[in-house]
């Protein structure tokens, strides 16, 4: 249906999500174009800056292409808000598609979604068990912030697979990250390099996140996390 539909059009984009990421490279290749995908910066109408090596370069791509095809990292963008000039139609849904849509599940959940939330508390592999996540949940819940994890955590069952932030998982930009038991793999600062204050709560005082933070905890997370949680309620900060 898209292929269709991409004959009348120059530019076909969507967000850097899962879904954009699953349908744009396949739709490239069946236009036979190089999709420029990830997005950060339009520097003109056929000039894109976009994240390389894992977030650690930034390349600037030059698109002659007789279409473009892009995906955009949402975080890297202010929200556009309503009321734009350009005119959205509604696509006649009977145009033949090869695949159809069998059942869709949603993860029904009251936390902030990860992607977009404005604090995030993401929790590593020495949180230790999904039970030591609902420390993790109990701070995120006292300041309305989403939780994520790093990979480790994920592979290990502590937290589940939606959750995992970094370089494989979500890539976020928070205005605050509260990074717990983490070490600050490359892989895993691929995904938080947006967000704008950092505290690292880690026992290590030579951990790679500890080096970026802009507020370090150095201690046990066992015996920070519930007094600063408690702490915190009584402030009440929950937005
Ligand atoms: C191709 C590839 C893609 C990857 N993608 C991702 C990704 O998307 N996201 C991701 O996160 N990782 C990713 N990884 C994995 C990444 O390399 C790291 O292995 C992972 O991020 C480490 O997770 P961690 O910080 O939980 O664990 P660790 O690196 O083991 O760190 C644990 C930290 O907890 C601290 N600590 C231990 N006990 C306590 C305590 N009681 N109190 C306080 N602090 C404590 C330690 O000092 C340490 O700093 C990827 C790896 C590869 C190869």
């Amino acid at each position: 249906m898209l292929f269709e539909l991409s004959k009348s059009y120059d530019y076909l984009v969507s967000g850097a999500s899962t879904l954009g990421k699953d349908v744009i490279p396949r739709l490239a290749a069946r236009l036979d174009i190089q999709p420029v995908t990830d997005i950060v910066a339009v520097d003109g109408p056929t000039r894109f800056t976009r994240p390389i090596y894992a977030g650690n370069a930034l390349q600037t791509v030059t698109d002659n292409q007789p279409k473009h095809v892009l995906t955009f990292r949402a975080s890297a963008f202010q929200p556009a808000g309503q009321g734009g000039s350009a005119p959205v139609e509604n696509i006649d849904s009977t145009v033949v598609s090869a695949a159809r849509l069998i059942a869709q599940h949603r993860s029904e959940s009251d936390i902030p979604d990860l992607s977009t939330a404005q604090i995030v508390v993401g929790g590593g592999v020495s949180v230790g068990s999904a039970e030591g996540f609902a420390l993790i949940e109990k701070l995120g819940k006292t300041l309305g912030a989403a939780v994520g994890a790093t990979r480790a955590a994920v592979d290990a069952g502590y937290a589940p697979n939606d959750w995992q932030v970094g370089q494989t998982g979500k890539i976020i930009a928070p205005d605050l990250y509260i990074a717990v038991g983490i070490s600050g793999a490359l892989q895993h600062l691929a995904g938080i390099q947006g967000a704008k204050k950092i505290i690292a709560i880690n026992s290590d005082p030579e951990a790679p996140i500890v080096k970026i933070a802009d507020i370090v905890l150095i201690g046990d997370l066992f015996e920070i996390l519930p007094q600063l949680t408690v702490e915190l309620d009584r402030l009440g900060l929950k937005r």
